[in-house]
């Protein structure tokens, strides 16, 4: 007699306290995806229940046994589900849950989402008995159907087999952008409510996910319809609308009811969001974006790396990793901001911000997939790796190139100068040797997390990263190197 989930006992622990865990490299069995295999997870409703085998799990490549300790391999997960309520605008909301429950499985890490997801096994998990990822799927399906009542009928089809997972991945990614299709033509202002999702607050508890149709997820899993669609079917579930309220800002996108769901859902930490703004109350960012900006002072713009990039280091100096550490959390953070790749799309990007105007650097293979999204005039003006290696080199490209941050921003929705430019900078005057110069007392100043970060000296072998300081100058004494 095969096994059903109903019979079935699972050699590891299925719990929501396993949410959030973390499989570090020493105790590491296997990875499956992340950033150096290819992988998914994918969603698709089957109209006929009778082309469905219920609760059954097909492998295609090597199990667990056959893997190598400490290896990565290629990994997908499909899932074909059908239920009298279920219509294919459910699978990305069903597919979004996949995260949630494999994290109930102790021993098992999932993150992310789509074409990024990132599994590890942990090696507790197979002295304990975890001998296939039949085991794993299994208890993912009874999940879903405790969890979800409406799918009726569940299959999942796991793939270790690169060749084959590279193949299907073409297939999955057309399905993906068949669904972001969806939302264009769709805007904020068109809508009376835009939708929370507390999806990720198990690992970030102030995070507060607002999805609207000019803003998908920052983990680019959910855009406004897959999340209205969840609300409906699962009231009680992470999606639940928010109503929009007054429009108090139309250029930064921030609403009474956006503003009173953000002290609702960040327990008191944060009062209002600007939805289209990167530098003043921008969205919170948990850990699963797919893209993460950074603001660089030097040039007064904005550089952007996701994951999965093949660049090794920003012109900051800092890799994804590192800034993905400042970012995530489900934190407000001043000069950092996650994303989803789709945003790049919306007509409102970053818009209270200059939009594209203020982009000034692009890791090249982020560049290249969102080129249309680019506007003509903008394209030869944002730097790559391949263009500038540091902050140096990208004033002297930006400048070449005559961006519009070098003479003053001009924000395109309202025609409103919101950068002075740098071009005309006075070139700083070093006092004769000997000479201290006072500055005058000033009030404190509060450096944002970025600022501590650029502070630190990103181009020095040493890095310092002060964290919530407040820092007080009375008096700045400049000398040469060497005097007393
Ligand atoms: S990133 Fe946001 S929208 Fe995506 S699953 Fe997490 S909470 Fe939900």
């Amino acid at each position: 007699m095969g096994e059903t989930e109903a019979e079935e006992v699972f050699p590891f622990d299925i719990n929501p306290m396993y949410e959030g865990e973390r499989i570090r490299k020493v105790n590491l069995y296997v990875e499956l995806g992340g950033q150096s295999k290819p992988g998914f997870e994918l969603v698709l409703f089957e109209p006929d229940p009778e082309k469905i085998k219920d609760g059954e799990v097909t492998l295609i490549g090597p199990d667990l046994e056959e893997m190598e300790e400490g290896g990565t391999y290629a990994y997908a997960m499909i899932y074909r589900v059908y239920g009298e309520q279920i219509d294919k605008d459910l699978e990305a909301v069903i597919e979004r849950r996949n995260h949630e429950y494999q994290g109930y499985i102790q021993g098992y890490m999932h993150l992310n989402q789509r074409a990024e997801i990132w599994v590890r096994i942990g090696k507790e998990a197979v002295k304990k008995g975890l001998k296939t990822l039949k085991q794993i799927g299994r208890a993912t399906i009874m999940l879903f159907k405790a969890e979800l009542p409406f799918i009726e009928k569940m299959e999942a089809i796991y793939i270790t087999d690169e060749e084959e997972v590279v193949r299907r991945l073409a297939e999955a990614n057309r399905i993906y952008e068949a669904r972001d299709a969806k939302t264009m033509g769709l805007h904020d202002e068109d809508v009376d409510e835009f939708y929370q999702c507390t999806l990720c607050q198990s690992f970030a508890p102030t995070n507060v996910c607002v999805v609207t149709p000019d803003r998908t997820a920052l983990c680019g899993a959910m855009n406004w319809f897959d999340s209205r669609a969840a609300a409906r079917i699962d009231p009680e579930g992470p999606n639940a609308p928010i109503p929009k309220g007054e429009c108090i800002d139309t250029i930064g996108g921030e609403y009474t009811g956006v503003n009173e769901a953000a002290i609702r859902l960040s327990g008191g930490e944060y009062d209002s969001i600007k939805l289209h703004s990167f530098l003043e109350r921008p969205h919170t960012s948990c850990g699963c974006f797919e893209v993460a900006g950074f603001y660089i002072p030097e040039v007064d713009g904005i550089g952007w790396v996701h994951r999965g990039t093949k660049v090794s280091e920003t012109p900051i100096g800092l890799t994804f990793s590192t800034i993905a550490g400042s970012v995530g959390g489900g934190k407000q953070v001043k000069g950092f901001l996650g994303i989803g790749i789709q945003y790049f799309y919306s007509p409102k990007f970053i818009q209270y911000d200059g939009g594209w105007h203020r982009v000034v650097w692009m890791a090249s293979d982020l560049k290249e997939r969102v080129k249309d999204a680019i506007p003509e005039e903008m394209r030869a003006k944002i730097a790559t790796e391949k263009d500038v290696r540091d902050i140096e080199s990208l004033r002297e490209f930006l400048k070449r190139v005559n961006h519009p941050v070098v003479n003053g921003v001009v924000r395109e929705v309202d025609g409103v100068r919101i950068t002075e430019g740098w071009a005309a900078e006075a070139v700083e005057e070093v006092p004769p040797a000997g000479v201290e110069e006072a500055v005058p007392e000033r009030e404190p100043v509060t450096l944002d997390p970025l600022a501590q970060v650029i502070a630190s000296g990103v181009n020095s072998p040493v890095k310092i990263i002060l964290k919530d300081a407040d820092i007080r100058i009375g008096k700045i004494i400049v000398k040469r190197r060497g005097e007393k």
